[in-house]
């Protein structure tokens, strides 16, 4: 009987989804059919008969999960797909993807269920294990290394047969130039242990330590037994062994159970790689003031109390700056809210580059308030860099689309030595020291500077 590939019905309203989808699947010998919304399905599977539907049960034209109700009932299967076991498997393809939404999924009768974006070979290994649950290898590659020809041979085509794609190697030596190139896309390694120029042990302990493949199952084919060997073969890093002669089915059932467990831990270090990636993203924007890419005043909070705490214990002084831009709301109003916007970036600008970027920092306060922390910085000092910053802006005028703006700014500020104790150093005092002496450099004409020691928020009455 001439041999009909399986066919999969792919169900999703964006091509580019039913392409990635499909080229999976066709590359291993699926035949697959497209329908970019439910009606399209419902009009394909009686005519094309397919074997599996993937759904995204975001459809411009039906709820994904009344179609996969429908599909998965055996009436139905029945009825219009010919298949008397009564049964058309669908797997849910999802961006949504929650507890809810899954539990939904399986209670009306889903047989998988994948994330978008999906990885590479993601869908077809679900595929394959509904289709050819006895396939689980197709799609995955492996190295034979062995030094007789004919043992390296009878163990690939076996391999071959189970759907993997196998390349060989007959040493130690070239087998580990080829993982040097080649890594990446091998995921297991069977090797006899006993060859010239490299042997088995020494090839794996290479593959761990320098090429780091942790991960990857390396299973050795030994016609020997001995347990000192043995012991010896695993401290170099063998995942598991096989003593010759074997059985077929050993090596493959052995086979199957490490490399579902490589890439169960493949999977999951993807995973967790993703989730770091997004929690760095997160904690950034939770500390960022995202116009001007300064601190924002959270990361002030705790920052600034730490900062106090080091200057403490390393008996070193510590100052701050409050700056706010003179007149800034005419600039809005005579060039418009973007082009302030746009000033305030150039404005932050100016204010980084015055200052020691490892040690300094700055924090947007309010609109067009700043605070610039100057650690280990006496008054002196601080008053320094503050002319030096209040100059920096007042002399480089910003471009703006047909226009070049002149702007000045004015500062406030006030600052400890570890010898402080009345008033107290807090951050309450800090900041309405400064914020004092700001308003002081305001009223006496803006675009100045007014430094002076700590005071206490709280006179005593
Ligand atoms: P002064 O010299 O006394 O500081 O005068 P000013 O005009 O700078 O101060 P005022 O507090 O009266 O106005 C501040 C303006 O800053 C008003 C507000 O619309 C503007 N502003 C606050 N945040 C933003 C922002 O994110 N973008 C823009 N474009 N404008 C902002
Ligand atoms: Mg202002
Ligand atoms: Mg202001």
């Amino acid at each position: 009987m001439k041999y009909t590939p399986p066919k999969i019905l792919v169900v999703d309203e964006n091509p580019q989804a039913r392409q990635l989808i499909g080229d999976d699947l066709r590359t291993h010998s699926y035949s697959v059919l497209e329908a970019a919304n439910a009606q399209e399905a419902l009009e394909l599977i009686p005519q094309e008969k397919p074997d599996l539907v993937t759904l995204d049960i975001d459809l411009p034209d039906m709820d994904g999960f009344t179609l996969c109700r429908t599909l998965s009932e055996p009436e139905y299967a029945q009825h219009y797909t010919g298949k008397p076991s009564g049964h058309l498997p669908v797997i849910i393809i999802t961006d949504n993807d929650t507890l809810e939404v899954r539990n939904r999924g399986f209670e009306i009768g889903a047989a998988d269920f994948l994330t978008k974006p999906f990885y590479e070979g993601e869908v077809l290994k679900a595929v394959n294990k509904i289709i050819r649950p006895n396939k689980r290898l197709i799609g995955l590659t492996a190295l034979v290394v062995d030094d007789s020809n004919m043992a390296r041979r009878i163990c690939s085509q076996l391999l071959r047969r189970e759907g993997l794609t196998v390349f060989e190697c007959s040493d130690g030596v070239e087998a580990f130039s080829f993982m040097q190139e080649m890594h990446e896309k091998i995921d297991m390694v069977v090797t006899d242990l006993k060859m010239p120029n490299m042997e088995g042990d020494e090839l794996c302990q290479k593959l761990r330590q320098e090429l780091h493949l942790t991960d990857l199952p390396i299973i050795f084919l030994t016609a020997v037994s001995d347990h000192k060997l043995l012991i010896q073969m695993f401290a170099m890093g063998a995942t598991d062994y096989i003593v010759k002669p074997f059985v077929k089915e050993e090596l493959i059932a052995r086979l199957k159970v490490h490399l579902e467990r490589a890439q169960l831990t493949r999977n999951l270090k993807r995973i967790i790689g993703s989730l770091k990636r997004a929690n760095d993203e997160i904690r950034t924007l939770s500390i960022t003031d995202t116009l001007t890419g300064c601190y924002n005043r959270n990361y002030m909070e705790t920052q600034l109390k730490r900062e106090i705490r080091t200057a403490f214990r390393y008996r070193r002084n510590l100052s701050i700056l409050m700056c706010d831009i003179d007149h800034f709301k005419s600039v809005n109003d005579r060039y418009g809210h973007t082009a302030g916007d746009e000033v305030l970036k150039a404005f932050t600008q100016r204010i980084l580059e015055g200052i020691r970027l490892d040690i300094d920092w700055v924090v947007r306060f309010g609109g067009e308030e700043f605070l610039v922390v100057l650690p280990e910085t006496n008054l002196e000092d601080a008053t320094t860099i503050a002319e030096r910053l209040r100059k920096r802006v007042a002399e480089s005028p910003i471009d703006l689309p047909g226009a070049s703006l002149s702007i000045t700014a004015s500062f406030g500020g006030t600052g400890f030595t570890h010898q402080q104790t009345d008033p107290p150093v807090t951050i309450t005092n800090l900041l309405n020291t400064a914020d004092k002496l700001l308003y002081e450099s305001k009223n006496n004409g803006r675009n100045r500077v007014s430094i002076a020691p700590l005071a206490s928020s709280h006179p005593p009455s």
